[in-house]
C-alpha cells in the first residue's frame, strides 16, 4: 500500500496533470495531461499536442520528458516521478525507460494499449536497463471523465455535419 502521505501527494499532482489534459482538450487535442516532480515540486508540465504539432510522438510524456531535460540540463530522470493523466503508451514508456525515470503515476488505465502493465508490461520489463516503479488508478474517475467528454463532443460534431466525417473522428479514439 501507498502511505496516506505520498497517497495525497499523488493526488495533489495528478490534479496538475488534469488540468493539462483539460487543456489540451480545449485545443482539441486527444485530452492528457502530465507533469514532472523533482524534489517535491513540479519542473515540468506538458500536455498531448500531436494535432497541433502533426508529430504523433507529441505524446504529453514525450513533451514532458523534453521539457523535463532541458529545465534540468540533463536526460536522466533518476530522481525525477512522472503524473500522466492515462496509462502511457508503449512509445513513451519506453522513453521512461530511457530517461530512467524513477516512478510513473497514471490516473486511468489503458487495457488496449496501456505499457505500464495493462496491455504490455515496458516500464517492468525485467530485460530492460532500467525499470520505471508504476502505478495507476490516481484520480482515475476524473481522467476517465475527461476523455469520454472529449470523445462524446468529437462524435457529436461528426453527426452534426452535413459532409461525412473525416477519418480522422473515426480513429481518434485510437490515438492517446
Ligand atoms: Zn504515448
Amino acid at each position: 500500500m501507498t502511505p496516506p502521505d505520498t497517497a495525497a501527494a499523488d493526488c495533489a499532482f495528478m490534479d496538475e496533470a488534469l488540468k493539462e489534459a483539460r487543456s489540451a482538450a480545449e485545443a482539441g487535442e486527444v485530452p492528457v495531461g502530465a507533469v514532472a516532480v523533482w524534489e517535491g515540486r513540479i519542473i515540468a508540465r506538458a500536455r498531448n499536442r500531436v494535432e497541433e504539432a502533426l508529430d504523433a510522438t507529441c505524446h504529453a510524456e514525450m513533451e514532458l520528458l523534453r521539457r523535463c531535460a532541458a529545465e534540468r540540463g540533463d536526460w536522466r530522470m533518476e530522481d525525477v516521478d512522472v503524473f500522466v493523466t492515462k496509462e502511457p503508451c508503449a512509445m513513451c514508456a519506453g522513453a521512461m525507460v530511457n530517461a530512467r525515470v524513477r516512478r510513473v503515476v497514471y490516473g486511468v488505465p489503458d487495457p488496449r494499449s496501456g505499457a505500464c502493465g495493462s496491455a504490455l508490461n515496458i516500464t517492468g520489463f525485467p530485460g530492460m536497463l532500467w525499470q520505471v516503479e508504476a502505478a495507476g488508478g490516481v484520480r482515475e474517475s476524473e481522467a476517465r471523465t475527461i476523455l469520454q467528454d472529449f470523445f462524446r463532443q468529437v462524435r457529436a460534431r461528426s453527426k452534426t455535419r452535413t459532409l461525412p466525417a473525416p477519418p480522422i473522428d473515426e480513429t481518434r479514439e485510437k490515438d492517446s
